[in-house]
């Protein structure tokens, strides 16, 4: 098993190589690297992203086959299907990091901006069930510091969105409860910058890392 702060750092450097754009061991995408991944996998940690097509997770972290367990949907929201597939991978493959990784300019959060201050009727059912998950998370800042429509909102309002989701996987099921007081498990927030291509960790980190 691979521990938590072990993780972090093996994705801090994967980050480190694909801003340098140096890519890493191409062997691990190889053949015998698909052969040895037929018998199971250990990903070393669990990324629960947004769908955004600027934002693939693997290549990001330049990780390979067998390396991530990642959750995509747009917003990186938490609904219980995801949470469910958190627990399946902590659980079952000993996963002991998991990753909210939300990014700069999210076309769902900027929605849901939109829809809080303007509303609209005709969203579709299962969009407004997204819009819905990160409205409570960023409603707050529209009504206490910001202007409506600025790109400092967007920022706080992105934040604010995966801090949420985050704190929604510490607390919002007893599996993963227990293993974090019990077992090393471990769940932060980071936001990836379309600009630099950084991947900047910003919550739940302990002092150590
Ligand atoms: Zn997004």
């Amino acid at each position: 098993m691979i521990r938590a702060l072990e993780a972090l750092e093996r994705l801090r450097e994967g980050n480190r190589r694909f801003v340098a754009n140096v890519r890493g061991d191409n062997a691990l995408t190889s053949q015998n690297r698909r052969n040895e991944l037929v018998a199971g996998q250990e990903p070393f940690a669990i990324i629960l992203g947004c769908s955004d097509s600027r934002v693939p997770a693997e290549i990001v972290f330049d990780q390979h086959l067998g390396d991530l367990f990642v959750i995509r949907v747009a917003g990186n929201i938490v609904a219980p299907s995801k949470v469910g597939s958190v627990e399946f991978a902590v659980d079952r493959y000993g996963t002991r990091l998991v990753v909210v990784l939300g990014h700069s300019m999210c076309g769902a959060v900027q929605a849901t901006l939109e829809e809080l201050e303007r509303s609209t009727d005709n969203r579709s059912p299962n969009l407004s069930s997204i819009v819905d998950r990160i409205r409570p998370s960023v409603e707050g800042l529209l009504e206490t510091r910001h202007q409506p429509g600025t790109d400092l909102l967007l920022e706080q309002a992105i934040r604010a969105n995966i801090r949420a989701s985050a704190d929604h996987l510490r607390h919002g099921s007893q599996l993963l409860e227990q293993y974090i007081l019990q077992d090393g498990l471990l769940v932060v927030g980071a936001e990836y910058s379309l600009e630099s291509g950084t991947v900047d960790f910003f919550d739940g980190l302990p002092p150590s890392a």
